[in-house]
């Protein structure tokens, strides 16, 4: 069963491994830790990268801001 815990670093969903009377073994790596997932893509689209993508050695995303603090 997936359950959320209170961390230092937000909710985090973890596996109940084993319930005892007081308290109870949770696993934290992802729920999909360990399974072979398999992805469809097609690509729609490409651009070049921003000379600030460049620099950093990655991508930003299409999102400007959302995924990317630093
Ligand atoms: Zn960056």
């Amino acid at each position: 069963m997936v359950v959320k815990v209170n961390t230092s670093d937000g909710l985090r969903d973890v596996i109940t491994v084993k319930v005892g009377k007081f308290n109870a073994d949770v696993g934290i790596n992802h729920p999909l830790a360990g399974i072979t997932l398999t992805f469809d893509v097609e690509i729609i689209d490409i651009r070049a990268a921003t000379d600030e993508e460049i620099s950093h050695r990655h991508s930003h995303g299409w999102v400007p801001s959302a995924c990317h603090q630093h």
